[in-house]
């Protein structure tokens, strides 16, 4: 059982007003909130050890570099990964992901083929993309359904021999589904296809297990799971990263340099060139340890009452649909009044303290799906409350009072 109202005294944020109400915090997938818990751990190293990591003889840059590794080992745990240095430190999902598909330029041949689904945010797609025009790869694309899931069928029916890799968020930002990863992964073996899985919206409910699942790649930000902005990791089975070529070059990332050679570090160096977010790091494992704590099962049990709750106060409010409807799906709601435009929703509730997202939320190919602009976006997080739930669904219907 969570006891929320103690864990919102965590929050410092939490307590402060908008707009002469008090904050509504409803746009946890866009970034999630920030503990005391992990502030502590970014003022104390900044406080008291910054210094360089891995190059250094002095206390402080041992110091700081113990605390990186550490955090590099607790990320390792929760994800299971076999090795530390298959866990790669990058400033979040937007950068693992291009990580990749840089790597899979060397990889690719043309007319080799590339899967994504048609549930990704944009950083999954244009990667892919550009290095389409690169390889002279085709990308092909897991349609969707109207409850908002991914067709398994089509998705059999796209797998073949030329199939090199396939791509999938595990749960959608924008509709908050969660998708059938295991089974994904298991198919995509029958072929020889790598995998690779966007796990941003999926870290701040669930903990998931890449050994167990089996997957090449999975990416996350911290910021989505109560650690800071700019850091985030890729997580790449051993072979797979001994395979890709470096990123970026630069320090850190060599063994060797001369000017007729330059030979590379081995992993997960070899993918971290120039100085890291040292901070950020420490301060992503903080926020793991502060989740575990917290425990998952508690999350996605008290986040399941949250979803239940709003879904079927929202849908007393006549005209309002929701788009993401399976049941497999996570603490999202993502909707739109009639045809009132989400941004004038989005607005109004600003004024009411009430933080939502509105627009694509940076999958328009979903939004071209249900033909509509843009919905609005209410995410809840562990730290929301069935006050704040009222808060919206009276926010909600003021608006379409007012917008009617
Ligand atoms: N994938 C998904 C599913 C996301 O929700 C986000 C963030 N909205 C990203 C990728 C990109 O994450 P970041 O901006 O932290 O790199």
């Amino acid at each position: 059982m969570l006891d929320v109202k103690k864990i919102r005294e965590d929050f410092p944020i939490l307590k402060r007003e908008v707009n002469g109400k008090p904050l509504v915090y409803l746009d946890n997938g866009a970034t999630s909130q920030t503990p005391q818990q992990v502030i502590d751990v970014i003022v104390d190293y900044y406080s008291n050890y910054n210094a360089n990591i891995h190059r250094g003889v002095h206390s402080l840059s041992q110091e700081a570099t113990d605390k990186y590794e550490e955090a590099r080992l607790k990320i390792q745990k929760h994800f299971n990964a076999k090795e530390a240095y298959e866990i790669i430190l990058t400033s979040g999902t937007t950068e693992s992901i291009n990580l990749v598909a840089h790597g899979f330029a060397s990889l690719l041949e043309k007319g080799d083929e590339i899967i994504v689904s048609a549930l990704e945010h944009h950083s999954n797609i244009v990667p892919w993309q550009m290095l389409c025009e690169k390889t002279g790869a085709i990308l092909k694309v897991i349609p969707m359904t109207l409850e908002g899931a991914l067709d398994m069928d089509a998705y059999n029916s796209l797998l073949n021999p030329k199939t090199k890799l396939v791509f999938t968020n595990h749960i959608s930002n924008a509709l908050g589904t969660i998708n059938p990863i295991d089974y994904i992964i298991k198919q995509a073996r029958q072929v020889g296809a790598a995998v690779l899985i966007d796990g941003a919206q999926a870290c701040p409910h669930l903990k998931p297990d890449v050994q167990a699942l089996d997957v090449d790649f999975y990416v996350t930000s911290a910021h989505k799971m109560c650690g800071p902005t700019g850091v985030g990791m890729l997580y790449g089975k051993q072979e797979w990263l001994e395979k890709l070529p470096p990123y970026q070059g630069g320090g850190e990332m060599i063994a060797t340099v001369s000017f007729e050679k330059t030979t590379y570090a081995g992993l997960p160096h070899k993918f971290e060139a120039g100085t890291p977010n040292i901070c950020g790091g420490i301060a992503f494992g903080a926020a793991i340890d502060y989740m575990n704590a917290i425990g998952f099962d508690n999350i996605a049990t008290y986040e399941h009452e949250l979803l239940d709750y709003a879904t079927s106060e929202l849908l007393k409010i006549e005209g309002l649909k929701i788009f993401g409807t399976s049941k497999d799906k996570t603490s999202v709601i993502s909707f739109n009044l009639e045809d009132i435009h989400p941004y004038d929703v989005g607005t109004l509730l600003d004024k009411m303290g009430i933080a939502v997202r509105t627009g694509h939320h940076c999958a328009q190919p979903i939004m071209t799906f249900y033909n509509i602009p843009g919905t609005v976006r209410a995410s809840f997080a562990f730290y929301n409350t069935k006050n704040e739930v009222d808060a919206l669904v009276a926010g909600v219907k003021k608006a379409k009072m007012m917008l009617s």
